[in-house]
């Protein structure tokens, strides 16, 4: 048998207006979608319209087979690691606004639309949570 690397997939309905999605860490593309099947994210859609993309840029280092992004904490671990760009109904780890759209601003800088009005200049050279705090 062949080793199987893991691999991170993003499994979405493309067609869905608001682009929901969920990360999955896994070895194929049909594992990852059984594994997001009915996950909060996405569980109004039919199994049928999801697609399953594979993320080459994602940082998967030390997650295991089954690894799968969906509270808080692994929703903004995901985003330092470049597997989501932006979420919504997020707490803000600048100013802890709950339940808002955080973005990245600059590398590794996220925050809510709030923040990124205040950024200095000091805020974007030190990101909130430094890269090798999540990876390493
Ligand atoms: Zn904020």
């Amino acid at each position: 048998m062949v080793e199987q690397k893991l691999r991170c997939y993003f499994v979405c309905n493309p067609k869905a207006y608001d682009g929901c999605g969920v990360a999955v860490v896994t070895t194929t593309a049909k594992k990852a979608k059984q594994l997001a099947f009915r996950t909060e994210p996405i569980k109004d859609e039919e199994w049928i319209d999801l697609r399953v993309n594979w993320n080459k840029k994602a940082n998967i280092e030390g997650l295991e087979d089954g690894h799968i992004f969906i509270d808080d904490k692994e929703v903004m671990d995901a985003m330092y690691r470049g597997i989501y760009g932006a979420t919504e109904y997020m707490t803000c780890p600048r100013c802890g606004t709950e339940d808002t759209f955080v973005y990245e601003v600059y590398e590794n800088v996220f925050c809510c639309g709030n923040c990124e009005e205040g950024l200095t200049k000091e805020d974007i050279n030190n990101p909130y949570v430094k890269k090798e705090e999540v990876t390493g």
